[in-house]
């Protein structure tokens, strides 16, 4: 394997990337049937006829899988088919009770989107949405100890929709980017958790490589499981280096497809061309063709809630922060609501962004936790910020507070007053303070007069522990460099 730099090798070699991604829809039931769509319920417990394959059972079409599907293609700018059919997908394997899985195929429900997203240095790209179609999930193989595997068909039947994009990402930056856009756009639009975990969301990529500046794709091969955002930027550079590697030595990329082995780091060969599946698709025959009247698919984009691109121009307008700061704030829709719940407590925005960089998401870091667990509510943080930035506590002992606020069911207030933490910015206390701790410092003070003025510092620190981190540090100050100046 080649040992140069994946940036070294891109200064000569172009990755031309496409992939198809697997959304779970957050409906209550399952698409088909009236199962609900559960997550990690007994096994087996949510199933019926229908969604087993039992012969004989007819599909019937669940108008809220159809209104999400739509809304999603409306997040993303797609045409929505007024005709659009189901299909079936033909195989072979025990997750498949059927043997087959229904889809969409020629006529699929929309085309034509795009998505728009920042990458790192700030400059925007742009990639094509081909296709947005309806399928069911299958079961879930579990393969357990002693060789025995395990089938549980809950997940058979739960609605998806596979989101396909053009070859436009040139990248594993920007498919890691494209899919974490991808994945903002389901949770904001309301159509999918997108829990990458719980396996709502499931990425296969297409890759190629050609000398850049070619205008032809060169031959691609398809990469399976790339089921986390590191997974798709590390399968992909291992991906591009294969193929490049391949060509250098005057070879050819077979057609292929591979899994990406994460614990591994490597991929696995799963079938050549030549075994390649025929799926035998054919028109879906227990299902009518799906019509969607133009007035609904208007309806529905009418009320389109806010969508990440929209949200990021009002952050950048309203509130005036660093682009990087907006992009952090508002990847997810719970933790840019908590954000804009804390400057509505009254804190400036600035403030806020501070506390919610800072102290928020870094406890939500140490605790594996989501904002939606998190046990502060946005107005008691308000409150702290506030008695931070009128000066009864300063910022040292705002964070201390801050960490009791979150094991103790106190406010802020309650705190400050039961630690008797307030800020001590009465003078003649501080100067009594100042005092004290100048005196006891005779040879510093000497160095000090002798102009090694940078023991200013040393001297604060010694205040300020004096006054157990209390003294408010503008007021210290002050009356640090009269003392010394005067001494
Ligand atoms: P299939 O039906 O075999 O899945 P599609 O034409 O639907 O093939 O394309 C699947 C994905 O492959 C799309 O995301 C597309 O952008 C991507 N793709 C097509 N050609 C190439 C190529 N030469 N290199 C990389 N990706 C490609
Ligand atoms: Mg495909
Ligand atoms: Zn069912």
């Amino acid at each position: 394997m080649a040992t140069n730099s994946l940036d070294s090798i891109m200064e000569k070699w172009e990755p031309v990337i496409g992939l198809e991604v697997h959304a779970q829809l957050a409906t209550q039931s399952k698409i088909f049937c009236r199962c609900r769509r559960t997550y990690g319920a007994a096994p087996n417990s949510h199933t019926c006829p229908v969604c087993l394959g039992y012969p004989g059972v007819l599909p019937v079409l669940n108008e809220q899988v159809v209104e999400f599907a739509i809304r999603m293609g409306q997040a993303v700018g797609c045409r929505v088919r007024s005709l659009s059919r189901f299909a079936r997908k033909n195989y072979f394997y025990p997750d498949l009770p059927k043997g087959y899985q229904i889809s969409q195929y020629d006529e699929p429900l929309c085309e034509g989107g795009s998505l728009s997203f920042y990458m790192e240095d700030g400059s925007v790209k742009t990639v094509g949405i081909t296709r947005i179609h309806l399928e069911e999930d299958a079961g879930k193989a579990i393969h357990g100890l002693e060789d025995e595997s395990y089938i549980d068909f809950n997940r058979c039947g739960t609605p998806l929709v596979e989101i396909v994009s053009e070859p436009d990402i040139r990248s594993p930056q920007e498919a890691r980017r494209y899919l974490e856009r991808l994945k903002q756009t389901l949770q904001y639009a309301g159509v999918s958790e997108a829990d990458m975990e719980k396996g709502h969301l499931r990425c296969d990529a297409n890759i190629s490589v050609r000398p850049r500046g070619d205008g032809e794709f060169g031959t691609r091969t398809e990469m399976k499981n790339l089921n986390s955002f590191r997974g798709v930027e590390r399968g992909l550079a291992y991906e591009i280096r294969r193929q490049v590697d391949i060509l250098e030595q005057g070879g050819e990329v077979e057609q292929c497809t591979l899994t990406w082995d994460e614990a591994a780091s490597e991929t696995h060969l799963l079938r050549t061309k030549e075994e390649a599946q025929d799926y035998r698709y054919f028109p879906e025959p227990d299902l009518v063709p799906l019509e969607v009247d133009p007035d609904w698919v208007k309806a529905i984009k009418a009320e389109l809630p806010e969508l990440p691109a929209q949200i990021e121009e009002r952050f950048t307008r309203d509130y005036n922060l660093r682009f990087q700061d907006i992009e952090i704030l508002t990847r997810e829709r719970e933790l840019a609501a908590y954000y804009e719940a804390v400057v509505d407590g009254g804190v400036s925005p600035t403030e806020a962004a501070r506390w919610v960089l800072g102290e928020v998401l870094r406890v939500l870091k140490e605790e594996h936790q989501e904002i939606g667990e998190f046990p502060m509510r946005p107005e008691a943080l308000s409150e702290l910020i506030k008695l931070c930035s009128q000066g009864i506590i300063n910022r040292n002992t705002a964070k201390s507070v801050f960490d009791i606020m979150l094991t103790e069911n106190l406010s802020a207030a309650e705190i400050v007053k039961r630690d008797q933490l307030g800020q001590v910015s009465d003078s003649a206390t501080l100067e009594d303070t100042v005092l004290q701790v100048v005196s006891g410092l005779p040879a510093e003070l000497e160095r000090y007069r002798k102009g090694e003025t940078r023991l200013l510092g040393f001297f604060m620190g010694q205040v300020m522990q004096a006054t157990k981190g209390k003294g408010d540090p503008q007021v210290v100050r002050g009356i640090l460099q009269r003392v010394l100046d005067e001494a």
